[in-house]
């Protein structure tokens, strides 16, 4: 191309295998309609809770006078305070106002932060299995990503953790629950991870960060709880969104908090410049006036309890090895011995069901499915995925 340019180009090859899939989708079902079964996105299609829509009407009908104007570049302070009462509760850890810094969506909170907190050269663990994007978030800054493994339970394995920490680690990102597992790492896992880091800060001149990327934190399945790492490690911040659980993805609006431990107006003002030099100035101000409104509520989770039990039973009753999902909206198992993610993913495809490789994951040999679709949809994919997992083993 005489136009963008060759990054841009590379950048586009290698560009997500997800939305590749999806569009592969989209192909399919203009021969074969609603035959095809697509389990590719997680596209959270539930409406948002009332609270939200009525928190919307309100706003129109009485606007705050600064509603459409710039501001702080970290936000509305009212929609600030909301929000950190609520990660107060969640956390356990009393959050204010002024340690927030609200973004463009998780994903614009991830950006912000790797550009506010790493020097070229500095290493960024992700744990796998892990979304894919993280790569391309941090490549903007010359960070080098590192990636830890897991064990068969799917939780960081810290043996691994800890081999590959070295001078260079600047932070790691926690996901959980996870996208692309659907796993919510217990609290002896991040107790572990704390104890390992603090023993690994011990001299460090600057301390290893915990990124908490957690826009799935409340949704959770009955049974389950997802604690939090914030009242065990001091040098943690939360990058996240309404994306999930107040089900608004289109609407970009998320949020940055720093841990009191480690918050200075120097930090905040570095997170806010960030977010404005990075062409994001602030986030959408309706947002964040509607958000304050709904922070306490959340979507119907039975409408996703309702799915993730009759996948996780298909995919059991398809033999398929699997760590129940207790978060998220993701399924994640692994594919028959002797036959790879990517022939599995094609396996499933002859019989019109889409789904992603784990290799984007950073997790070869398993298969995730998204499971934010119509309930019929998962009802039909059950003798598709055991016909398949069959031919995988044959
Ligand atoms: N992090 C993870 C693990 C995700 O799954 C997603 C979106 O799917 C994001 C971040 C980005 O979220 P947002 O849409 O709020 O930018």
């Amino acid at each position: 191309s005489k136009i963008i340019s060759g990054t841009c180009l590379k950048n586009l090859a290698g560009s997500s295998m997800i939305r590749k899939m999806f569009e592969e989708g989209i192909e399919l079902r203009k021969v074969h309609g609603n035959e095809v079964l697509d389990f590719t996105l997680g596209n959270p299609t539930l409406e948002p809770p009332h609270q939200f829509t009525e928190a919307l009407a309100e706003i129109a009908a009485h606007p705050p006078a600064n509603l459409h104007y710039y501001m702080p570049n970290s936000g509305h302070v009212s929609c600030r305070a909301a929000i950190a009462a609520a990660l107060t509760q969640w956390h356990g850890v009393n959050l204010t106002a002024d340690q927030l810094c609200m973004t463009v969506g998780a994903a614009g909170a991830l950006v912000t932060l790797f550009k506010t907190l790493c020097e070229p050269g500095d290493e960024v663990i992700t744990l796998a299995p892990c979304f894919a994007e993280y790569a391309s978030y941090m490549s903007h800054f010359g960070c080098v990503q590192k990636v830890c493994y897991p064990t068969a339970t799917l939780d960081p394995d810290m043996g691994c953790l800890e081999r590959i920490i070295t001078d260079r680690t600047r932070c790691i990102v926690l996901n959980s629950p996870n996208n692309p597992t659907g796993h919510i790492y217990p609290v002896e896992v991040l107790k572990a991870m704390a104890d390992l880091l603090t023993k690994k800060n011990q001299g460090r001149e600057r301390p290893i960060l915990i990124l908490c990327d957690e826009p799935y934190r409340r949704l959770v399945y009955q049974g389950f709880t997802c604690p939090s790492i914030m009242p065990l490690y001091p040098y943690t911040i939360i990058a996240s969104s309404f994306s999930k659980d107040l089900s608004l993805p289109g609407e970009r609006i998320g949020f940055i908090a720093v841990h009191p431990h480690i918050y200075s107006p120097t930090v905040m003002a570095g997170i806010a410049t960030s977010l404005r030099q990075l062409g994001y100035v602030n986030a959408p101000s309706l947002m964040q006036f509607a958000v304050e409104r709904a922070v306490q509520s959340s979507i119907d989770m039975s409408w996703y309890q309702e799915r993730r039990d009759l996948i996780y039973q298909a995919v059991v009753a398809a033999g398929l090895d699997c760590v129940e999902p207790s978060g998220a909206f993701y399924v994640f198992f692994k594919v028959p011995k002797g036959c790879t993610d990517a022939e599995m993913v094609a396996i499933l495809k002859r019989r019109l069901v889409l789904s992603v490789p784990g290799t984007g994951f950073k997790a070869p040999g398993f298969v995730r499915m998204a499971f934010c679709v119509p309930l019929d949809d998962i009802r039909r994919l059950a003798p598709r995925l055991k016909e398949a997992a069959d031919e995988a083993r044959a």
